[in-house]
Protein backbone atom coordinates (compact mmCIF):
# COMPACT_ATOMS: atom_id res chain seq x y z
CA UNK A 1 0.00 0.00 0.00
CA UNK A 2 1.14 3.39 -0.92
CA UNK A 3 1.97 6.15 1.54
CA UNK A 4 -1.68 8.24 0.51
CA UNK A 5 -3.69 4.94 0.44
CA UNK A 6 -2.40 5.17 4.38
CA UNK A 7 -3.50 8.28 4.65
CA UNK A 8 -7.42 7.33 4.17
CA UNK A 9 -8.15 5.60 7.67
CA UNK A 10 -10.24 2.43 6.67
CA UNK A 11 -12.89 3.01 9.24
CA UNK A 12 -13.62 6.64 7.15
CA UNK A 13 -17.61 5.28 6.44
CA UNK A 14 -16.66 6.72 2.49
CA UNK A 15 -13.30 4.74 2.65
CA UNK A 16 -14.55 2.86 -0.57
CA UNK A 17 -15.35 6.15 -2.22
CA UNK A 18 -12.22 8.06 -1.50
CA UNK A 19 -10.00 4.75 -2.35
CA UNK A 20 -11.75 4.98 -6.22
CA UNK A 21 -10.83 8.66 -6.16
CA UNK A 22 -7.50 8.24 -5.62
CA UNK A 23 -7.29 5.49 -8.48
CA UNK A 24 -8.28 8.08 -10.78
CA UNK A 25 -5.63 10.41 -9.54
CA UNK A 26 -3.18 8.76 -9.71
CA UNK A 27 -4.21 7.12 -13.13
CA UNK A 28 -3.98 11.05 -13.85
CA UNK A 29 -0.72 11.61 -12.34
CA UNK A 30 0.83 8.76 -14.69
CA UNK A 31 -0.69 10.48 -18.11
CA UNK A 32 -3.58 7.82 -18.37
CA UNK A 33 -6.57 10.72 -17.78
CA UNK A 34 -7.48 13.70 -19.45
CA UNK A 35 -7.56 16.87 -17.45
CA UNK A 36 -11.75 16.14 -17.56
CA UNK A 37 -11.37 12.91 -16.37
CA UNK A 38 -11.97 14.00 -12.57
CA UNK A 39 -14.96 16.00 -13.32
CA UNK A 40 -16.73 12.88 -15.20
CA UNK A 41 -15.47 10.70 -11.93
CA UNK A 42 -16.90 13.45 -9.90
CA UNK A 43 -19.80 13.34 -11.67
CA UNK A 44 -20.41 9.36 -11.41
CA UNK A 45 -19.61 10.09 -7.38
CA UNK A 46 -22.17 12.59 -6.90
CA UNK A 47 -24.79 9.80 -8.14
CA UNK A 48 -23.27 6.58 -6.15
CA UNK A 49 -23.75 8.91 -3.47
CA UNK A 50 -27.34 9.28 -4.12
CA UNK A 51 -27.44 5.35 -4.76
CA UNK A 52 -26.05 4.87 -1.47
CA UNK A 53 -22.58 3.00 -2.81
CA UNK A 54 -24.34 -0.35 -3.17
CA UNK A 55 -25.52 -2.44 -6.37
CA UNK A 56 -29.13 -1.56 -6.20
CA UNK A 57 -31.43 -4.61 -7.46
CA UNK A 58 -32.37 -3.02 -11.28
CA UNK A 59 -28.59 -2.56 -11.55
CA UNK A 60 -28.14 -6.62 -10.18
CA UNK A 61 -30.60 -7.34 -12.61
CA UNK A 62 -29.38 -5.43 -15.88
CA UNK A 63 -25.90 -6.98 -15.10
CA UNK A 64 -26.94 -10.27 -14.97
CA UNK A 65 -28.80 -9.65 -18.71
CA UNK A 66 -25.36 -7.84 -19.83
CA UNK A 67 -23.91 -10.95 -18.60
CA UNK A 68 -26.27 -13.07 -21.18
CA UNK A 69 -26.14 -10.72 -23.88
CA UNK A 70 -22.30 -10.73 -23.78
CA UNK A 71 -22.68 -14.53 -24.10
CA UNK A 72 -24.60 -15.24 -26.80
CA UNK A 73 -22.72 -12.38 -28.98
CA UNK A 74 -21.29 -13.64 -32.10
CA UNK A 75 -18.69 -11.13 -31.83
CA UNK A 76 -18.43 -8.94 -28.54
CA UNK A 77 -15.52 -6.38 -27.51
CA UNK A 78 -15.42 -4.27 -24.19
CA UNK A 79 -14.44 -1.18 -25.15
CA UNK A 80 -12.60 1.03 -22.22
CA UNK A 81 -12.27 4.55 -21.95
CA UNK A 82 -9.44 6.11 -19.56
CA UNK A 83 -11.29 5.94 -16.48
CA UNK A 84 -12.60 2.61 -16.95
CA UNK A 85 -8.93 1.70 -16.99
CA UNK A 86 -8.28 3.39 -14.23
CA UNK A 87 -10.43 2.06 -11.85
CA UNK A 88 -10.98 -2.02 -13.30
CA UNK A 89 -8.37 -3.22 -15.35
CA UNK A 90 -7.56 -6.39 -13.21
CA UNK A 91 -11.15 -6.71 -13.61
CA UNK A 92 -11.97 -6.21 -17.11
CA UNK A 93 -9.45 -8.07 -18.20
CA UNK A 94 -10.74 -11.04 -16.70
CA UNK A 95 -14.20 -10.54 -18.10
CA UNK A 96 -12.56 -10.57 -21.09
CA UNK A 97 -10.68 -13.53 -20.55
CA UNK A 98 -13.77 -15.44 -18.99
CA UNK A 99 -15.61 -14.45 -22.68
CA UNK A 100 -12.45 -15.17 -24.77
CA UNK A 101 -12.66 -11.24 -26.81
CA UNK A 102 -10.96 -8.61 -27.01
CA UNK A 103 -10.65 -5.28 -25.27
CA UNK A 104 -10.24 -2.09 -27.46
CA UNK A 105 -9.27 1.08 -25.70
CA UNK A 106 -11.43 4.03 -27.24
CA UNK A 107 -11.18 7.35 -25.88
CA UNK A 108 -12.46 10.60 -26.26
CA UNK A 109 -9.24 12.64 -26.48
CA UNK A 110 -6.71 10.45 -28.01
CA UNK A 111 -3.56 11.40 -28.04
CA UNK A 112 -0.51 9.24 -28.97
CA UNK A 113 1.13 9.73 -25.45
CA UNK A 114 -2.40 8.57 -23.41
CA UNK A 115 -2.68 6.16 -25.71
CA UNK A 116 0.50 4.83 -24.93
CA UNK A 117 0.16 5.24 -21.30
CA UNK A 118 -2.87 3.48 -21.21
CA UNK A 119 -2.02 -0.17 -23.56
CA UNK A 120 1.32 -0.26 -21.61
CA UNK A 121 -0.83 -0.49 -18.22
CA UNK A 122 -3.04 -3.02 -19.65
CA UNK A 123 -0.28 -4.95 -21.06
CA UNK A 124 1.30 -4.94 -17.93
CA UNK A 125 -1.88 -6.32 -15.73
CA UNK A 126 -2.17 -9.16 -18.75
CA UNK A 127 0.99 -10.45 -17.34
CA UNK A 128 0.79 -10.06 -14.14
CA UNK A 129 -2.33 -11.92 -14.12
CA UNK A 130 -1.15 -14.24 -16.41
CA UNK A 131 -3.85 -13.99 -18.70
CA UNK A 132 -3.38 -13.69 -22.77
CA UNK A 133 -6.41 -10.91 -23.72
CA UNK A 134 -5.95 -9.40 -27.02
CA UNK A 135 -5.83 -5.36 -26.84
CA UNK A 136 -6.96 -3.21 -29.78
CA UNK A 137 -7.10 0.25 -30.06
CA UNK A 138 -3.36 1.02 -30.62
CA UNK A 139 -3.61 0.87 -34.53
CA UNK A 140 -7.03 2.49 -35.32
CA UNK A 141 -8.04 1.53 -39.30
CA UNK A 142 -11.76 2.31 -39.58
CA UNK A 143 -14.63 4.97 -37.91
CA UNK A 144 -17.39 4.74 -36.39
CA UNK A 145 -19.74 6.55 -39.14
CA UNK A 146 -20.91 9.67 -37.93
CA UNK A 147 -18.39 10.77 -35.33
CA UNK A 148 -15.74 13.55 -36.49
CA UNK A 149 -12.14 13.27 -35.62
CA UNK A 150 -10.25 11.04 -33.58
CA UNK A 151 -13.15 9.98 -30.74
CA UNK A 152 -14.53 8.44 -34.06
CA UNK A 153 -11.43 6.07 -34.74
CA UNK A 154 -11.84 2.27 -34.06
CA UNK A 155 -10.05 -1.04 -35.02
CA UNK A 156 -12.06 -2.87 -37.97
CA UNK A 157 -11.53 -6.47 -36.01
CA UNK A 158 -12.68 -4.90 -32.64
CA UNK A 159 -15.75 -2.39 -32.28
CA UNK A 160 -15.84 -1.56 -36.10
CA UNK A 161 -17.28 -5.67 -36.77
CA UNK A 162 -18.23 -6.70 -33.25
CA UNK A 163 -22.23 -7.06 -32.87
CA UNK A 164 -22.15 -6.44 -29.02
CA UNK A 165 -19.92 -3.68 -27.30
CA UNK A 166 -19.93 -3.05 -23.19
CA UNK A 167 -19.04 1.02 -22.84
CA UNK A 168 -18.01 1.81 -19.47
CA UNK A 169 -18.50 5.69 -18.66
CA UNK A 170 -19.14 6.28 -22.61
CA UNK A 171 -20.04 9.62 -24.58
CA UNK A 172 -23.87 9.71 -25.56
CA UNK A 173 -23.06 10.94 -28.90
CA UNK A 174 -20.83 7.75 -29.29
CA UNK A 175 -23.52 5.55 -27.74
CA UNK A 176 -25.47 6.70 -29.98
CA UNK A 177 -23.69 6.31 -32.98
CA UNK A 178 -22.80 2.84 -32.04
CA UNK A 179 -26.71 1.59 -31.50
CA UNK A 180 -27.05 3.56 -34.87
CA UNK A 181 -24.37 0.60 -36.30
CA UNK A 182 -27.12 -1.87 -35.49
CA UNK A 183 -25.03 -3.39 -32.47
CA UNK A 184 -25.75 -4.12 -29.16
CA UNK A 185 -24.53 -1.58 -26.61
CA UNK A 186 -24.31 -2.46 -22.98
CA UNK A 187 -23.99 0.59 -20.50
CA UNK A 188 -22.73 1.21 -17.70
CA UNK A 189 -23.24 4.72 -16.08
CA UNK A 190 -24.27 5.79 -12.74
CA UNK A 191 -26.22 8.50 -14.21
CA UNK A 192 -29.73 6.85 -15.49
CA UNK A 193 -30.51 10.34 -17.16
CA UNK A 194 -27.35 10.84 -19.25
CA UNK A 195 -27.87 10.48 -22.65
CA UNK A 196 -25.73 7.05 -22.82
CA UNK A 197 -28.00 5.69 -20.31
CA UNK A 198 -31.06 6.26 -22.16
CA UNK A 199 -29.72 5.37 -25.18
CA UNK A 200 -28.25 2.01 -24.70
CA UNK A 201 -29.31 -1.07 -25.19
CA UNK A 202 -28.70 -2.13 -21.56
CA UNK A 203 -27.75 -0.06 -18.97
CA UNK A 204 -26.34 -0.64 -15.67
CA UNK A 205 -26.97 1.77 -13.07
CA UNK A 206 -23.97 1.15 -10.87
CA UNK A 207 -20.20 1.83 -10.14
CA UNK A 208 -17.99 0.15 -12.21
CA UNK A 209 -15.71 -1.44 -10.60
CA UNK A 210 -19.15 -2.88 -8.15
CA UNK A 211 -20.27 -3.63 -11.92
CA UNK A 212 -17.24 -5.61 -13.25
CA UNK A 213 -16.68 -7.89 -9.95
CA UNK A 214 -20.60 -8.82 -10.04
CA UNK A 215 -20.45 -9.49 -13.63
CA UNK A 216 -17.32 -12.21 -13.06
CA UNK A 217 -19.35 -13.92 -10.30
CA UNK A 218 -22.29 -13.95 -12.61
CA UNK A 219 -20.45 -14.90 -16.13
CA UNK A 220 -20.54 -18.83 -15.21
CA UNK A 221 -23.65 -19.03 -14.25
CA UNK A 222 -24.83 -18.31 -17.84
CA UNK A 223 -27.93 -16.49 -16.88
CA UNK A 224 -30.32 -16.40 -19.82
CA UNK A 225 -31.31 -13.45 -22.01
CA UNK A 226 -34.70 -11.48 -22.09
CA UNK A 227 -36.76 -9.61 -22.96
CA UNK A 228 -34.98 -6.25 -21.70
CA UNK A 229 -36.71 -3.29 -21.24
CA UNK A 230 -34.46 -0.58 -20.52
CA UNK A 231 -36.62 2.48 -20.04
CA UNK A 232 -38.42 0.31 -17.16
CA UNK A 233 -34.53 -0.45 -15.41
CA UNK A 234 -33.94 3.06 -15.62
CA UNK A 235 -37.05 4.11 -14.18
CA UNK A 236 -36.49 1.73 -10.95
CA UNK A 237 -32.98 3.15 -10.50
CA UNK A 238 -34.66 6.62 -10.94
CA UNK A 239 -37.26 5.45 -8.11
CA UNK A 240 -34.28 4.24 -5.66
CA UNK A 241 -33.05 7.69 -5.31
CA UNK A 242 -36.17 9.23 -5.23
CA UNK A 243 -37.41 6.94 -2.78
CA UNK A 244 -34.80 6.83 -0.82
CA UNK A 245 -34.24 10.83 -0.75
CA UNK A 246 -38.20 11.67 0.33
CA UNK A 247 -38.73 12.56 4.02
CA UNK A 248 -35.21 11.76 4.23
CA UNK A 249 -35.01 14.56 6.87
CA UNK A 250 -38.68 13.85 8.93
P1 LIG B 1 -23.79 11.74 -21.76
O1 LIG B 1 -22.99 12.26 -22.92
O2 LIG B 1 -24.04 10.26 -21.85
O3 LIG B 1 -25.04 12.50 -21.42
P2 LIG B 1 -21.98 12.97 -19.86
O4 LIG B 1 -21.53 13.93 -20.88
O5 LIG B 1 -22.62 13.45 -18.61
O6 LIG B 1 -22.91 11.84 -20.46
P3 LIG B 1 -19.33 11.98 -19.59
O7 LIG B 1 -18.73 13.11 -18.88
O8 LIG B 1 -18.99 11.71 -21.01
O9 LIG B 1 -20.87 11.99 -19.43
O10 LIG B 1 -19.04 10.60 -18.82
C1 LIG B 1 -19.20 10.45 -17.50
C2 LIG B 1 -20.36 9.53 -17.19
O11 LIG B 1 -19.84 8.41 -16.51
C3 LIG B 1 -21.35 10.24 -16.28
O12 LIG B 1 -22.68 9.98 -16.68
C4 LIG B 1 -21.07 9.62 -14.89
O13 LIG B 1 -22.24 9.48 -14.13
C5 LIG B 1 -20.51 8.26 -15.25
N1 LIG B 1 -19.50 7.78 -14.30
C6 LIG B 1 -18.39 8.41 -13.85
N2 LIG B 1 -17.67 7.64 -13.03
C7 LIG B 1 -18.32 6.46 -12.95
C8 LIG B 1 -18.05 5.23 -12.28
N3 LIG B 1 -16.98 5.06 -11.50
N4 LIG B 1 -18.92 4.22 -12.45
C9 LIG B 1 -20.02 4.35 -13.24
N5 LIG B 1 -20.33 5.49 -13.89
C10 LIG B 1 -19.50 6.54 -13.76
Amino acid sequence: MSDEENLVDPSHPRYHSLMIRKKVAAAGEKGMLADSAMIAHGRGEAFDYLIGEQTIPSALAATKEVAARLLRARKPVLSLNGNAIALASQEFLTIASQLNCPIEINIFYRTPERMGALLAHLKLMNTKLGLDVEILGGVPDARIPGLEGPRGACQSSGIFEADTVLVPLEDGDRCEALVGMGKEVLVIDLNPLSRSSKRGTVTVVDEVTRFAKNLIQIIPERPPATEWNNIQGLQSALNHITETMANKFV
